[in-house]
C-alpha cells in the first residue's frame, strides 16, 4: 500500500545566490546538508555559485509515486531556471554563452560518495561552441563536454564509465600523451565523436541535446541514486532511515580546470586527524573537485609548502582564510569547505561539519570551550561516543624495532596488523571467515565499502588525505594509510611489489594510521597514553551523567585497564574465563568426569586456592569499588576436548582408562546447550560447585580486608528464572558464607543478587526480587530466549533479516526496545515494587553499546556495565543521555 506524502512544505524548491536566499541552515531536514549549508553560506556573504535546491520531500514522493513528481514541480523548476539565469546573465541553452549547472544529491547527513552527481550540465554540440567562443579555451570547452557526456551517460543512462575509458585511453595512446589533460582540443573533439557512438550502441538513443530534458533526466537520476545498493548499504550502517531521501541541488557550474589561474580544493578548518588548530587542506592547480577526492593526481597542501595555494594565489589563500573563519566561528565547529577558484576568483561549493577522527573530536572540543567559542555541555555532545574507541586503540609497541617497508599518508590513527587483501570480495570473504583484513586498494571507491567495513585497516597507494579512503576509514574509526605511492599494487594478479618485496594475497602486514608506515609481519601493539584533553573531556561527561558505568572483566589485568578508563566497579567477572588457564583445566575436568560427590569434592578443593587466588587479585585491582562475581554459568562440556586425540591425551594426563573418558563427554552432550544443564541449574545439580566458589569469594575477600582494604563483593547467581531456584541459591551461598565467616572468626558486608537473562525470570521480578539484593540484566541471553536467536549461530540468518528490513539492526548488538527492552523495562519496576533497596545494571554486551545505554539511562538503571575498552564509550554515552 502507498503511503501518502505529508509535506511539511509548501515549496519545492528553494533559491539561493547573489545574497538572496529562501533556506537556512535550519532547514537541513528539507534541504539536505549541503542545500541547507549553502543557502546559509549566501546569507551571510560568503561568494556561493547561485542555484536552487529541490527538496527531500520531492524525493520522497518521487519515490511513492514510480518516479513522478508533485504537479506544481515542473513549473518551480522553470521558474527558479529564470531566477538563475537572471542572476548570472547567460541561459540555459543558449548557444551563444550558455549556463551550465551541476546537479548533486544532499541528504540530511553527508554520505561521500554514495549518490550520484552530474557536472558541466548544459552542454551540446551547440553550446559546446558557445563555451569555446566565451573562454577562448577550446581544450577546455571540449574537455568539459566530453567529462559530461561520460558522467551523464553513466549515472542517468546508464552506461559504464568503462566504456568511455577505453576511448580515452586510446586517445591518449594515439596521440602519445600519458595524461589526460595533455589531449588537445582536436583530439578531444574526435574522442566526443566517439563518446556519442558508445552512447548509441550502449543506450540505444542519442545522447540528449536538449538542456532542459537533460536536466530532468539528472534530477531523477541523482532521486533514484537515494536507492542504490551503495546508499542503502552506507544507510544501513549508519542507522539512518530510508524516510529521509535526498534533495537536488542544482547549481551554477563554476571551472577549476579552466587555466592556471584556476584550481580546485578541499579543506578543514583544524586538522580532522589530530584535532590541532591550524588551517589544513589539499588542492589542485587547473583541475576540476573530483580528481581532488578520487585521488588520480596527488594534490598538494593549501599552506605551509613551496607549490601551495597561500605561495602560488596569495591574495585568494587570503580570502579563503578569512572565508574559513568567518565559517567556523559562525557554525563554531571545525568545517569541511569545498572550494574552487575561476580565474582567480574564490568560490565555496560546500560547507558541512567535518568528518574527524575521535582523538581530534575531543582535542576540538576542549579546545573549543578553551576558546570559548562552545560551552560543556555542548562539548560532552560533540563527540561520538564510539569515536572514542579509537583513542583507546593500540599503537605498535614503541620498545619494537622495526623497519617500514613503506610509509603513506597518515589517515586515519591506530596500529592493526592482519592479511593483506587486493580484492573486496576476498577481503570480505576472509573477514566473514574471523581473519584480520587489511584491505590493500590502488584507490578506494564507494563500491568498495563492503570490504572496508570487514578491514581492520585500509591501505591505498593513491590519493590524499581528503581521498574516499581515508575519509571514509576516519569516520569507521579504522585505521588507514592512504597514499602509499612506493607500494605498486597489481588487484588482479593479487600481489603488491614495493621496491624489491612482493607481497602476495593472505600475507601478514602491520599498518600504521599514526604515522603511515606499513610493516611487513605482525608486530606486537601497545595501549595508548591517555593525554590530558582526554581526561578533561571525560570529566565533563562524568559531572552530567547519572548512570553507573562498570566494566565486565575476569583478571586483574583487564580490572586495571578498566579502572585506567573510569570504571566504577566490575559488573560481571565470569568464573569460568579462570578455570580455562593452562595450570588448572585439567583439575576442572577432573571435577567435571568426577562420579561421584567425593571425587568432585577432592578436585575443588585444588581449585578452591586457584579461585581464591584470582578473586584476591580482583579485589585488589579494583580496591574499595563492588565487585560483581558471577557463579560457574557455561554447560560443563565446554571444557572438555572435541578431538579424539586430545581425548587420548587428557586420558593420559588424568590416569583415566580413555574409554571411560570417551563415555562420558558423550554423555555430557546436549542438543540444546544454551538451554541446558548450565547455570543455576549447575548449583542445583551440583551445590559443591557453587559451594567451593562461594567460599573462594569470601576468604579472599576477608583476606584482602584483614591488609585494610575496603572490599565489596557481590555473588552472582546465573540463569535464574524463578523464585524457588533463587531462594535455593541463596541459602547455599549464605550458609557457606556464614560457615567460612564463622571458621575465620570475622564479618563481611556483600550483597547476593541474579542475572536476569531469563524472560521467565523478568516476567516474574516481583517474585524474584524477594531473594535478591540486585538484578543484572544479562541481555545477551536474555535476547537469544527472547526471540528464540541462537546467540551462536544467528549470524546464518540475522544478514537476511537486516537486508530485507526485518529487523532495525543487529538485537545482540543495540537493544530491542520493543521487545528485550521492555521486559527489561517490567522486571525493573515489579522488581523495585518488592524490593525498592534493589540495585539494577546490566552486563551483556549492550552496557557498551551508545543507543542500548540511552535506554538504560530512560529506565533508570544505576549503572551498565561493559567490556574494559567500551567503559568511555558507555561514560560518555551515559552523559549524553542525561543531558537530551
Ligand atoms: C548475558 O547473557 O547477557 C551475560 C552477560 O552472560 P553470558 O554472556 O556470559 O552468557
Ligand atoms: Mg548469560
Amino acid at each position: 500500500m502507498r503511503k501518502k506524502v505529508e509535506f511539511v512544505s509548501d515549496k519545492y524548491v528553494y533559491f539561493f545566490g547573489s545574497g538572496e536566499t529562501e533556506g537556512g541552515a535550519d532547514m537541513r531536514n528539507l534541504l539536505g546538508g549541503k542545500g541547507a549549508n549553502v543557502a546559509e553560506m549566501t546569507r551571510i556573504g560568503i561568494p556561493v555559485p547561485p542555484g536552487f535546491t529541490i527538496t527531500t520531500e520531492v524525493c520522497t514522493y518521487f519515490m511513492q509515486h514510480d518516479g513522478s513528481y508533485p504537479d506544481s514541480l515542473a513549473n518551480d523548476v522553470r521558474e527558479s531556471i529564470a531566477r538563475l539565469e537572471k542572476t548570472i546573465g547567460r541561459r540555459f541553452g543558449d548557444v551563444d554563452d550558455p549556463l551550465l549547472v551541476s546537479v548533486r544529491s544532499g541528504a540530511r547527513a553527508s554520505m561521500p560518495g554514495m549518490m550520484d552527481t552530474v557536472l558541466n550540465l548544459g552542454l551540446n554540440d551547440e553550446t559546446v561552441k558557445g563555451l569555446v567562443a566565451r573562454t577562448g579555451n577550446p581544450r577546455f570547452a571540449f574537455d568539459s563536454y566530453r567529462r559530461f557526456i561520460q558522467m551523464y551517460s553513466d549515472v542517468v543512462m546508464g552506461v559504464s564509465t568503462e566504456h568511455f575509458e577505453e576511448k580515452l585511453a586510446a586517445a591518449r595512446n594515439r596521440a602519445g600523451v600519458n595524461e589526460d589533460r595533455r589531449l588537445d582540443a582536436g583530439q578531444l573533439e574526435t574522442l566526443i565523436d566517439e563518446y556519442k557512438a558508445v552512447v548509441r550502441d550502449h543506450a540505444g538513443k542519442d545522447f540528449p541535446q536538449d538542456a532542459g530534458e537533460q536536466l530532468w533526466g539528472a534530477i531523477a537520476a541523482v532521486f533514484r541514486s537515494w536507492n542504490s545498493p551503495r546508499a542503502v548499504s552506507y544507510r544501513a550502517m549508519h542507522g539512518y532511515p530510508d524516510e529521509w531521501g535526498t534533495a537536488v541541488n542544482v547549481q551554477t557550474m563554476v571551472f577549476g580546470n579552466m587555466g592556471d589561474d584556476c584550481a580546485t580544493g578541499v579543506a578543514f578548518t583544524r586538522d580532522p586527524s589530530t584535532g590541532e588548530k591550524h588551517f589544513f587542506g589539499e588542492y589542485l592547480v587547473n583541475a576540476q573537485g573530483e580528481d581532488v577526492v578520487a585521488g588520480i593526481r596527488t594534490p598538494l597542501p593549501v599552506n605551509g609548502t613551496p607549490g601551495s595555494l597561500e605561495s602560488v594565489m596569495p591574495g585568494v589563500y587570503a580570502e579563503l582564510v578569512d572565508v574559513y573563519q568567518r565559517l567556523e566561528s559562525h557554525y563554531r565547529d571545525m568545517q569541511d569547505l569545498e572550494f574552487t577558484v575561476q580565474n582567480g576568483h574564490l568560490w565555496l561549493l560546500q560547507t558541512r561539519t567535518g568528518k574527524r577522527t575521535g582523538r581530534a573530536a575531543v582535542r576540538i572540543a576542549v579546545e573549543m570551550v578553551d576558546e570559548d567559542i562552545i560551552d560543556e555541555k555542548t562539548a560532552v555532545m560533540r563527540v561520538e561516543p564510539t569515536q572514542l574507541e579509537q583513542l583507546l586503540h593500540p599503537m605498535i609497541d614503541p620498545s619494537v624495532q622495526a623497519d617500514a617497508i613503506a610509509r603513506g599518508l597518515p589517515a586515519s590513527p591506530g596500529a592493526a596488523s592482519g592479511k593483506i587483501s587486493f580484492s573486496v570480495e576476498r577481503a570480505v570473504k576472509m573477514g566473514r571467515s574471523g581473519e584480520d583484513v587489511i584491505l590493500a586498494r590502488t584507490e578506494t571507491s564507494p563500491e568498495d565499502i563492503d570490504g572496508m567495513n570487514v578491514a581492520c585497516a585500509i591501505l591505498t597507494s593513491r590519493g590524499g588525505m581528503t581521498s574516499h579512503a581515508a575519509v571514509v576509514a576516519r569516520g569507521m574509526g579504522k585505521c588507514c594509510v592512504a597514499g602509499c605511492t612506493a607500494m605498486e599494487i597489481d588487484a588482479a594478479a593479487g600481489t603488491a611489489r614495493v621496491g624489491d618485496a612482493v607481497l602476495n594475497e593472505g600475507d601478514e602486514i602491520t599498518v600504521e594510521g599514526t604515522t603511515g608506515k606499513v610493516f611487513i609481519g605482525r608486530l606486537p601493539t601497545v595501549d595508548p597514553e591517555l593525554d590530558d584533553d582526554f581526561h578533561r573531556f571525560m570529566g565533563w561527561a562524568d559531572e552530567y551523567r547519572s548512570l553507573g558505568v562498570r566494566t565486565n572483566a575476569d583478571t586483574p589485568h583487564d580490572a586495571r585497564v578498566a579502572r585506567r578508563f573510569g570504571a566504577e566497579g566490575i559488573g560481571l567477572c565470569r568464573t569460568e574465563h579462570m578455570f580455562f588457564g593452562e595450570d588448572r583445566i585439567d583439575v576442572v575436568r577432573r571435577m567435571i568426569i568426577a562420579d561421584s560427590r567425593a571425587e568432585r569434592l577432592a578436585a575443588l578443593e585444588e581449585i578452591l586456592p586457584m579461585q581464591r587466588g584470582d578473586f584476591e587479585g580482583v579485589f585488589r585491582a579494583m580496591d574499595g569499588l563492588p565487585v560483581t562475581i558471577r557463579l560457574l554459568d557455561p554447560p560443563l562440556h565446554e571444557f572438555l576436548p572435541n578431538d579424539l586425540s586430545d581425548i587420548e591425551a587428557l586420558a593420559g594426563r588424568l590416569e583415566v582408562d580413555p574409554a571411560r573418558l570417551k563415555a562420558k563427554i558423550r554423555s555430557l552432550a546436549e542438543f540444546n546447550p544454551m538451554l541446558g544443564h548450565r547455570g543455576c541449574r549447575l548449583g542445583i545439580t551440583y551445590p559443591e560447585i557453587y559451594e567451593i566458589q562461594v567460599r573462594a569469594v569470601i576468604e579472599a575477600a576477608c583476606s584482602v580486608a584483614k591488609d585494610g582494604a575496603v572490599v565489596r563483593p557481590e555473588i552472582m547467581v546465573p540463569l535464574v528464572g524463578s523464585r524457588t531456584e533463587l531462594a535455593l541459591m541463596r541459602r547455599i551461598i549464605l550458609d557457606e558464607a556464614a560457615r567460612v565467616l564463622k571458621r575465620l572468626d570475622t564479618s563481611l558486608d556483600f550483597m547476593v543478587g541474579t542475572m536476569i537473562e531469563v524472560p521467565r525470570a523478568a516476567i516474574t521480578a516481583d517474585e524474584v526480587a524477594a531473594e535478591a539484593d540486585f538484578f543484572s540484566f544479562g541481555t545477551n541471553d536474555l535476547t537469544q530466549m527472547t526471540y528464540g536467536f541462537s546467540r551462536d549461530d544467528s549470524g546464518r540468518f540475522i544478514e537476511a533479516y537486516l537486508e530485507q528490513g526485518l529487523l532495525p539492526g543487529d538485537p545482540f548488538e543495540s537493544i530491542d526496545r520493543a521487545g528485550v527492552g521492555a521486559l527489561v523495562h517490567m522486571a525493573c519496576q515489579k522488581g523495585r515494587a518488592t524490593n525498592p533497596d534493589l540495585h539494577l545494571g546490566i552486563c551483556g554486551e549492550h552496557g557498551g553499546d551508545p543507543a542500548s545505554v540511552r535506554f538504560c539511562h530512560e529506565i533508570g538503571l544505576d549503572y551498565v556495565s561493559c567490556s574494559p575498552y567500551r567503559v568511555p564509550v558507555a561514560r560518555l554515552a551515559a552523559a549524553q543521555s542525561a543531558l537530551g
